[in-house]
């Protein structure tokens, strides 16, 4: 069975911890775009870990784990995480690590380069991580790229690296006014943290479309959610690869192949990292206590996200969009101390009101509108079965469910592997 594990809302919505639950069995995760701009946390029974760029079942003996051609790779990123885990005493090997020859090289410039431009931009960059993606992608799309699979014939790989520096360098001088850009540190870089790699770089395709025809389980997951893809999200405060789970077999390297189910992630509250339109931003007070409650701070950066009550308008085209089966609702234990619970149930734009979510600037004028609904008022953390959770638990999820047309099955009331609910498909 081929699933996808993706995110309805704006990333961060605990992705990492369903693709840690529904990993166990399968027999590969998979990757599929984006690189070190986001980070799954897993919390289990050795540590807690961050991954930016490692498929979260590398936590899992026996699970293979795929880094799709549709990725950016910060080699010394993907190195620092390797080290980690190895010290934190999990095996990372070609056995259990595939690399796209085709995915593409996120290297120091592409960083440079991200940096450079949100000081350009000043008080209106995009929130970006700088950690290069935006220009990487770019490189890409105008074929200036390098790609794992070039580490394996250095003489072809310099000869590229010379004219694409030569080629960069005239943006870093002539746009930003920065010092020129010379091949020996990129070379040095692409020798000490890419030579090593190449045991780990396969035609991962192929390996998958081996693992499709047996009928093998292979899971995709996500990076970031849908209110971030290129094409569908809040554009341009996106992220620069496709989020959506459509993407996922083009992105792995088995474009031919379909998913047989989306899981989508969503979380009990709203929460977003970085700049753009957030209609149910909540500030002051109420936020900073949804923050501390939810720990809701970058997994990647660190920095604080903003907050606010569930917005159904932009879930239920988060799952549109995603093509959801069955949904998994996070962090329902975050609510507990409400007393009250409002959940946006439409927008009033320009005094209209409207359920659907628009795009551009009405985005920017949206105002929520509320509904509220009773709190439980009291921890739900050691809940395992739907019937111990408070009726206004129940009753709050029932309500989320109808409003996004889509069954919720897996509920979450805690970090931990063991803290969630199963609640069966209606
Ligand atoms: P992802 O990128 O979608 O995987 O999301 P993150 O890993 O950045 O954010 C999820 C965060 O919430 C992590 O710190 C998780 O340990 C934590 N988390 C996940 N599920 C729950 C839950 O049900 N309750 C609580 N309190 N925390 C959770």
């Amino acid at each position: 069975m081929l699933r996808a594990i993706v995110g309805i809302n704006w990333g961060d919505e605990g992705k990492g911890r369903m693709v840690d639950l529904l990993s166990s069995g399968c027999k590969a995760v998979v990757r599929y775009q984006g690189g070190n701009n986001a980070g799954h946390t897993v919390v289990n029974e050795r540590g807690r870990f961050v991954l930016n760029l490692l498929p979260s079942g590398i936590l899992r003996e026996g699970v293979v784990n795929v880094m799709g051609p549709g990725m950016v790779i910060d080699l010394e990123h993907l190195w620092g995480e390797i080290v980690r885990l190895r010290e934190a005493g999990v095996a990372v090997t070609p056995e259990n690590l595939k690399i796209s020859d085709r995915a593409v090289i996120c290297p120091p410039y592409d960083r440079q380069q991200d940096i450079l431009e949100e000081e350009r931009l000043g008080a209106a960059a995009y929130g970006s991580t700088r950690r290069g993606i935006a220009p990487v992608y770019g490189d890409k799309y105008l074929k200036k790229a390098l790609r794992m699979g070039e580490l394996a014939d250095p003489d072809a790989l310099s000869r590229r690296l010379q004219d694409i520096v030569r080629w960069k360098s005239l943006t870093f001088t002539g746009v930003y006014g920065a010092p020129p850009l010379t091949p020996q540190p990129v070379w040095e870089w692409l020798m000490h943290f890419g030579q090593p790699l190449l045991p780990f770089v396969c035609d991962t395709g192929r390996y998958l479309d081996e693992l499709a025809r047996r009928r093998d389980d292979i899971l995709f997951e996500a990076q970031l959610g849908a209110l971030r893809d290129i094409d569908y999200g809040i554009y341009p405060y996106t992220s620069s690869s496709s989020t959506l789970a459509a993407y996922a077999p083009i992105g792995a390297g088995v474009p031919g192949r379909q998913l047989d189910r989306v899981i989508g992630v969503l979380k009990a509250y709203s929460t977003c990292v970085g700049e753009g339109p957030f209609p149910v931003e909540l500030l002051g007070e109420a936020g900073d206590a949804l923050r501390q409650s939810g720990g809701e701070y970058g997994a990647a950066t660190g920095r604080p996200r903003r907050v606010g009550p569930f917005d159904a308008v932009a879930s239920r085209y988060g799952v549109r969009v995603q093509g959801a089966h069955e949904l998994a609702l996070t962090k329902l234990d975050v609510l507990s101390d409400l007393a009250e619970i409002p959940v946006c149930t439409a927008y009033r734009i320009d005094g209209r009101e409207t359920a659907d979510f628009p795009m551009g600037s009405a985005l920017d004028r949206a105002e929520p509108v509320y509904t509220a609904l009773p709190g439980w008022n009291r921890p739900i953390g050691h809940c395992r079965r739907l019937e111990e959770l408070p009726p206004q638990a129940i009753a709050y999820v029932d309500f989320i469910e109808r409003l996004m047309g889509c069954p919720i099955t897996y509920l979450s009331v805690g970090p931990e592997r063991e803290q969630y609910i199963e609640r069966g498909r209606s």
